[in-house]
């Protein structure tokens, strides 16, 4: 058994083997019937694991990959089995011993309608001692009645129990960011810190043309480019070149590989697309030119601007429009991206390749944007010129002084504007828009934030 867990310690090889981190891993323990599979199934995305009614029932120790955010990591469920002669306590305890030497991070499940049983004192007793981060899910978390149960947890030692709902998924997002950040930083989280390849994301509903589009990227190059000096290439991305500049597409394996095994349910691709953009500095959302814009669509495009990442919007399949259908459709696109209508747009075919290539320079554009930083004193001489010219509307006869503001951050640009008084979204939209006109923030959302002081 032991054997078995160093197996899955050393992680398993990445698809394409090379030099890639292993993966990390969590495992996953708790008594029998508390919700297990249940939940890891959830965590992954998927349903076709057979959950057991009968509870105690033997199954075997099983690993699943699973993607979250970009970042891969092995779930190893140690699912139901019979106590043994030690009895309940001391298996669950041997279980978690194992756990804590092995993973990088254990979860330790408990059913949130019991509460804390001797047994998972027990088990907490053992976990307090691990070097591994551990985290605590309060599972089956349905209705508010359980929920308002869930802090009596905290008395297991093991920090904040999370609240989580294994058959309504609720909760397994929040569970999943705390799963990556417990896990210890790889090379990518470095990466993504700075240097590197840029990372994109290519996004869009199904067949729409992401792996075709891929395919058209990479051609035959990708021989050369996995060459790339020195860096760790994760085995879920892809190094592609273009315009002389070397691009990393994160996510990509599920897009090249055709077998498309786990993308089965919508669920789960909505997950990787969501994944993929959080990974990513900026996306690519390819959208069917040849139809109209769907909600799903609207969506994608949406995740991107909310993830607060750089916006390229590729109308793709453009060799299927005809020359009427052209002729309407930048009106058309003018109305759909009214909410985006920043965003750098490109008409391409990944089937012929036709303007594949100006993809480099709108991504580029999109790039530049969302790292650029306004100086203070640039900003505030631009924002007193035009509030002096326009000034926000008075509310309840006060007229609100804008004092001054700061760029808070990049990546994307968030500005922060000290102020004497609300000032209504209509003028607040006003300002976004002059300060990109402004400064040029093609291709990046950008955050605008008040604070009021009286
Ligand atoms: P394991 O033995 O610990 O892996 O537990 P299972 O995943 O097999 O689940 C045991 C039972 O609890 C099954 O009947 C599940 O349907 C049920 N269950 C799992 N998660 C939840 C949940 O969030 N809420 C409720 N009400 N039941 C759940
Ligand atoms: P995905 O599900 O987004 O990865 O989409 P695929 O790349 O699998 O493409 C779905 C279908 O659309 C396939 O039959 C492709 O051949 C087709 N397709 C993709 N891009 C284009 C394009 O630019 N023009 C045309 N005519 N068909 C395309």
């Amino acid at each position: 058994d032991e054997a078995e867990w160093a197996e899955f310690e050393a992680g398993e090889p990445g698809e394409e083997g090379g030099d890639a981190a292993p993966q990390p891993v969590l495992a996953v323990v708790g008594r029998p019937n508390v919700g297990k599979s249940t939940l890891v199934n959830r965590l992954l995305g998927r349903r076709e694991a057979v959950v057991q009614d009968t509870p105690g029932v033997t199954r075997d120790r099983v690993t699943y990959d699973a993607l979250w955010n970009g970042r891969r990591f092995t779930v190893v469920d140690t699912g139901g089995w019979e106590p043994d002669a030690k009895g309940l306590q001391a298996s669950v305890a041997a279980q978690a011993e194992l756990a804590m030497k092995t993973a990088d991070a254990v979860l330790l499940v408990v059913d949130a309608r019991v509460g804390a049983t001797s047994t998972e004192e027990a088990v907490a007793k053992v976990l307090r001692r691990s070097k591994a981060p551990v985290l605590v899910a309060a599972n089956k978390v349905d209705d508010r009645r359980t929920a308002n149960e869930v802090h009596t947890l905290w008395s297991l030692g093991l920090g904040e129990p999370m609240p989580v709902s294994g058959l309504h998924g609720t909760g397994s997002g929040d569970l999943l960011d705390a799963v990556l950040e417990a896990f210890p930083a790889t090379p990518r989280e470095l990466l993504a810190s700075g240097g590197g390849p840029r990372r994109v994301a290519l996004v869009g509903k199904p067949n729409v043309g992401k792996s075709s589009m891929l395919n058209q990227l990479t051609g035959d190059q990708r021989a050369v480019v996995d060459e790339v000096a020195g860096t760790t290439v994760d085995p879920v991305d892809s190094l592609v070149e273009l315009d002389d500049e070397v691009w990393r597409f994160v996510d990509t394996a599920g897009l090249r590989k055709r077998t498309k095994t786990a993308s089965g349910t919508e669920y789960y691709a909505s997950l990787r697309t969501k994944g993929a953009i959080d990974a990513a500095e900026v996306a690519v959302v390819l959208v069917d030119a040849a139809q109209p814009l769907s909600d799903q669509d609207l969506r994608i495009i949406n995740q991107v601007v909310e993830a607060g990442r750089a916006l390229v919007v590729a109308y793709n399949k453009w060799d299927l429009v005809d020359d009427d259908r052209r002729r309407m459709l930048e009106k058309e696109i003018d109305r759909d991206l009214i909410q985006v209508r920043w965003a750098e747009r490109v008409n391409v075919s990944a089937s012929t390749g036709r303007s594949v290539a100006k993809l480099a320079p709108r991504l580029r554009t999109a790039l530049e944007s969302w790292d650029r930083r306004v100086p203070t004193g640039q900003l505030n001489s631009f924002l007193s010129d035009l509030v002096a010219a326009y000034p926000p509307p008075a509310r309840g006869g006060r007229q609100p002084k804008v004092m001054f503001a700061t760029q808070a951050r990049t990546r994307p640009p968030t500005f922060v504007l000290f102020t004497t008084g609300f000032l209504e979204a209509g003028y607040r939209r006003f300002l976004e828009r002059k300060l990109r006109e402004t400064f040029d923030f093609t291709g990046t959302p950008v955050r605008l934030s008040v604070r009021v002081r009286e």
